[in-house]
């Protein structure tokens, strides 16, 4: 692809740093809020829900650039107030979309992050203004536009000046009537591949649809996405804008839950529901960890077992091999913020059990073992003590 000066793939992708949250690091960003601000009441629910799940920004349409002209414009000056006072209010960034160069006057000075949505993504005019305010960008992929167009427009931003853009892959429109649009993975993973910029993920335009966000969102985290950008309303039968593919703050709720454990799956991380800061909610926190960790090393002990069998009287200790984990597992720790030292006095102790199981196993006398590799992972193990 040529012409992606800026845009294109570096030595290291970039890591916007989001008032002390980070976008296209380790952690994945949650981002919420309603499709258009309406009140200062629903603003301050959906922030309230925000900042409870984990996530990091507010966003609320003020200016909302709508199919049908009749349909509901957005509140406006009014609602860059009812935003911003209740995003911060909650330790949230604002975010809202500009869709002309008045809007975007407007919200400079107030709003902490602005978007440009997929209908706007070719408003060249639009996306150079926004190149010169020193504002991060929300840079929606068009309806139609194919993953060079919208790089192409990142550019743009990027060649007026400003650094800090964030690609969002919020659908495309495709031959199928069941969802609004066609959420494109393939095109979140392509624009990872081919930029440095943080590329999120937006279920909810894809959607159209409420029952099947959590497992589009689910699906982006697994597959890659930076952060979500998730339409949540307090009374989404009542919303002036995309009710139907609004979330309630209790599947909001329930889908912050459910990410942390996939964000942990790929190595990333999310912090999820907050579950307030007392010593009381603390230690309940710490006790379900406690529980996984020992789940884990049951897990893991299990397998020394297995181990043990597949070797029968062989060596039982492999220096080399516990260096060679211990030298991993330092460097894991290391990215995820925990001390190195720790995690290598914990495993000279797991690593000591290991080998006392693993010698009585080989004292039972000769064993006789089917060691493929299959039948150890299934627990198979043909064990006959002759
Ligand atoms: C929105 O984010 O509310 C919106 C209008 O999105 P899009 O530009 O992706 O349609
Ligand atoms: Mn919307």
């Amino acid at each position: 692809m040529k012409d992606l000066h800026l845009a294109g793939i570096k030595a290291s992708r970039t890591v916007l740093d989001l008032a002390g949250a980070t976008l296209g690091g380790r952690e994945v960003m949650l981002m919420g809020g309603p499709c258009a601000v309406e009140s200062a009441a629903q603003m301050y629910q959906a922030a309230q829900t925000v900042s409870e799940c984990g996530g990091k920004v507010l966003r609320g349409g003020v200016f909302k650039p709508r199919t049908s002209p009749y349909s509901f414009q957005g509140l406006g000056q009014q609602g860059i107030q009812y935003l911003v006072e209740a995003a911060h209010a909650h330790g949230l960034l604002a975010a809202t979309e500009v869709i002309d160069p008045e809007s975007l006057n407007l919200v400079a000075a107030e709003v902490d992050i602005i978007q440009i949505g997929a209908r706007n993504m070719q408003n060249f005019q639009l996306l150079k203004l926004a190149g010169k305010t020193d504002l991060p960008v929300i840079l929606k992929r068009g309806l139609a536009a194919t993953v060079e167009e919208w790089l192409m427009a990142a550019e743009y931003i990027l060649a007026s000046g400003n650094p800090r853009v964030i690609l969002c892959e919020r659908g495309i429109r495709t031959f199928e009537t069941t969802t609004r649009n066609t959420l494109d993975l393939g095109a979140m993973l392509v624009a990872k591949g081919l930029s440095h910029l943080p590329v999120i993920v937006d279920p909810s335009h894809a959607a159209g649809r409420t029952d099947i966000i959590p497992g589009l969102a689910k699906a982006a985290v697994a597959a890659g996405a930076d952060g979500l950008l998730i339409e949540m309303h307090p009374n989404p039968a009542e919303a002036k804008s995309d009710g139907p593919q609004s979330l309630t703050p209790e599947q909001f709720k329930l889908l912050a839950t459910e990410l942390v454990a996939v964000a942990h799956s790929v190595q990333r991380s999310f912090a999820g529901p907050v579950h307030g800061n007392t010593l009381a909610a603390l230690r309940a926190r710490i006790d379900i960890v406690d529980i996984a960790l020992v789940d884990l090393i049951a897990q893991r002990m299990q397998l020394v077992q297995h181990i043990g069998w597949a070797k029968g009287k062989g060596t039982i200790q492999d220096s080399a091999r516990e260096a060679s984990i211990i030298q991993r597992l330092r460097h894991a720790a290391q990215n995820m913020d925990c001390s190195p030292e720790l995690i290598e006095d914990l495993y000279s102790q797991i690593f000591a059990h290991s080998v006392q199981i693993q010698a009585e196993i080989g004292a039972k006398g000769p064993v006789s073992v089917s060691k493929t590799e299959d039948n150890v992972r299934k627990g198979e193990l043909n064990i006959c003590s002759a």
